[in-house]
């Protein structure tokens, strides 16, 4: 009885240590079939109990049960171990291909602007950015805007205070940049721009491209040459454009540049009114009274100015009818570009 009693303890502290021991869960399944199984050191040492006198059986019984019921409670305990550490460290095939991850694109209105910008700055020009929320001051008065100039009926303006208002144009960053430093300038602005205007074709924000250049001798000349270069690599090389005389407070003389209908190739059609022409921006030689407000010298200098809309370039080239689409953020739309 003391040999089967000692065989007994000597079984149960082996297989508490392998059962605490197994790190996964193939290795306890093999210590539970070593201790426990049909064949196992603990079945196999309690069929030697009947040959133990008559009066021990019982006891020794008892005892080998308590043990059984000792180890399977201590297999299930580390099981559940194991089977929580899996979750936890999930074991990576790392040979298997990657998720493909839905890749997101640039907005089409971004796409643009940096195609426009990226024309300039080819040409030399630097980008320039400035407050969208503006002083009249530089929105319109140093753009030869006056208070009571009829000119400021042209754009319905939303108005912060008196003096402060949402800028209508990127013309300011013009006047803010004038101011810094003499000439040579030769910038582009791009922004975003406000104006109370809602319909198929206008939405009270969107995106303006504008650009100024000041130096000694610039003329009409380099106005049209840079223009007819920009329609160019935008529209494709043979894309046929106009200058047609045009007013803006700020410019003199001013011209509105119109390419030839995308759509009608010229014939005439519904996009263009029937006319053939589209107009693409506005444009002129910077008016001598805005070099006033900046102390640049009219009789030294000159320069040439221009705008245009980043939706509408957008709308043209992709055959896009309704510039509220730009906006919804609807996939289905936005996947195309
Ligand atoms: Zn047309």
């Amino acid at each position: 009885m003391g040999d089967f009693r000692e065989e007994l303890e000597r079984t149960r502290k082996e297989a508490l240590e392998a059962i605490e021991s197994a790190e996964d869960l193939v290795h306890l399944e093999e210590v539970r079939v070593r201790f426990l199984g049909r064949k196992g050191r603990l079945p196999l040492l309690l069929r030697t109990i009947r040959d133990l006198d008559p009066t021990e059986r019982p006891s020794a019984g008892q005892l080998g049960n308590a043990i059984r019921e000792e180890l399977e409670a201590a297999l299930g305990k580390r099981k559940l171990e194991l089977e929580k550490g899996r979750l936890e460290r999930p074991s990576v095939d790392v040979t298997l291909p990657g998720r493909p991850l839905p890749r997101g694109s640039l907005h089409v209105v971004t796409q643009t602007l940096e195609d426009i910008l990226s024309i300039f700055v080819s040409m030399g020009y630097t980008v320039v950015s400035g407050p969208e929320v503006e002083l009249d001051y530089y929105n319109f008065e140093a753009l030869n805007i006056p208070k009571d100039h009829p000119a400021r009926d042209m754009q319905d303006t939303f108005y912060i205070s008196d003096q402060v208002v949402l800028r209508t144009h990127t013309s300011p960053v013009q006047v803010r940049t004038m101011e810094k430093g003499p000439p040579p300038v030769q910038i582009v602005c791009p922004g975003k721009v406000y104006r109370h205007d809602s319909d198929p074709t206008h939405s009270p924000m969107f995106h303006q491209v504008e650009g100024l250049v000041v130096d000694k001798g610039i003329t009409f000349a380099d106005l049209k040459g840079t223009l007819t270069v920009f329609v160019e690599r935008i529209f494709g090389p043979s894309t046929p454009l106009r200058f047609r005389p045009s007013f803006f407070p700020f410019t003199e003389p001013s011209a509105e540049v119109d390419i030839q209908c995308v759509l009608c190739r010229g014939s005439g059609c519904a996009l263009c009114g029937q006319s053939g022409w589209l107009e693409i921006l506005g444009s002129g030689m910077v008016d001598p009274a805005v070099f006033g407000f900046v102390d640049y010298d009219p009789e030294v200098y000159s320069g040439f100015a221009f705008g245009l809309g980043v939706e509408r370039i957008a709308m043209l080239r992709h055959g896009i009818e309704d510039i509220r689409l730009f906006y919804e953020n609807d996939l289905r739309f936005l996947m195309q570009f």
